[in-house]
């Protein structure tokens, strides 16, 4: 099990991370963060690999993945 934290404030909604998940499973959240933009969000956080390739994909370096499940 693992989890991807976002720093959702500092999210600009590029959605690098949603196209390059393996897993497909990170998508644009309805609402809007303080900058304006729709932030990135974990759907599905139980099929999530730990791969990392979202958080190296991040231009703004928004997304940690750690190891274990939710807090
Ligand atoms: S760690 Fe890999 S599988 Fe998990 S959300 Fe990021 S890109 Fe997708
Ligand atoms: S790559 Fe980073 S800035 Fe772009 S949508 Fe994902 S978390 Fe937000």
């Amino acid at each position: 099990m693992f989890q991807v934290k976002f720093l959702e404030q500092y999210c600009k909604g590029c959605g690098f991370c949603v196209a390059f998940c393996p897993r497909k499973i990170i998508a644009l959240a309805a609402h809007t963060n303080d900058q304006g933009y729709n932030p990135a969000t974990v759907t599905d956080a139980a099929r999530c690999n730990g791969c990392g390739i979202c958080a190296l994909m991040c231009p703004h370096v928004v997304i940690e993945v750690l190891e274990g499940g939710a807090a």
